[in-house]
């Protein structure tokens, strides 16, 4: 029975306590999807958004994601000690061979799903030698600290409309947004085309990739994720700039 309590596109974190709270007493294996999120565990500052995940059986994080990791690279965690081993080992004779001259508890290719496929953990973790557990945390914070700033600037404008409108909102990396035009009559068809609009003339002119999408009852609205280490405060003012300049236009 799989509960998904959040929508993935709004980027809010669920209550991993109470989930695992519920998940304890009904017994019940708890699964945390931190595709996302989990770059927060991070930072010192953010962290305790996921507080409770330490209660989970497994995790999964992609560091390609938040981290800036190159693609592809997708961890999946087991608490359980052997429990992934025993369910993912075929000890396929054609494959592995367990006489060898050395200890083959260091083979890595019956362990992992991964099996014959690169070793994409390897640029985690060189990427953590080189910018540091400090480094990672730096970049997340300032991502943070983005998406306030922006959320902030959009609040101010009165031609944008806010998916999610409240303070909350400056709790995730994440900022969801639309822009108001002036149509001479209300038509929620005409409206839900303006992001997609927009975005396809940023694309043929070259100076911004954003995406776009529907939610529930929504119409298609930007999500701007900060995962970027070379983004800056001026870049996201370029942005709202760009998308108001287009916006005249349509
Ligand atoms: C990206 C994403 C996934 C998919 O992860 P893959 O490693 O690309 O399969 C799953 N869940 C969430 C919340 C995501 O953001």
């Amino acid at each position: 029975l799989i509960y998904r309590i959040n929508i993935t596109v709004l980027g809010a974190f669920d209550p991993l306590q109470d989930v695992a709270d519920i998940c304890e007493r009904h017994n019940l294996w708890m699964h945390v999807d931190a595709a996302w999120g989990g770059g927060l565990l991070l930072s010192r500052n953010h962290s305790y958004k996921l507080s409770g995940i330490e209660r989970a059986n497994s995790v999964t994080w992609n560091p390609h994601k938040l981290m800036g990791v190159p693609l592809q690279c997708s961890a999946i965690l087991i608490r359980e000690k052997g429990l992934l081993e025993a369910c993912n080992q075929m000890q396929a004779g054609y494959l592995f061979q367990p006489d060898k001259l050395y200890n083959v508890d260091f083979d890595t290719g019956d362990k992992t799903i991964q099996c014959g496929r690169h070793v994409d953990i390897f640029k985690l973790w060189l990427m953590w030698k080189a910018k540091g557990t400090s480094g990672f945390e730096a970049q997340i914070n300032r991502y943070m600290e983005l998406a306030k700033y922006f959320y902030k600037v959009l609040k101010k404008k009165d031609n944008f409309k806010l998916v999610l409108d409240a303070e909350v909102r400056t709790l995730s990396f994440y900022v969801e947004a639309y822009l108001l035009v002036k149509f001479p009559f209300n038509n929620i068809y005409i409206y839900t085309q303006i992001a997609p609009k927009i975005k396809a003339q940023m694309l043929e002119e070259g100076t911004a990739m954003i995406s776009y999408q529907p939610c529930g009852d929504k119409v298609n609205f930007f999500r701007m994720v900060f995962s970027n280490p070379a983004t800056r405060q001026t870049d996201v003012d370029y942005l709202i700039d760009e998308i108001e300049r287009l916006g005249k236009d349509l």
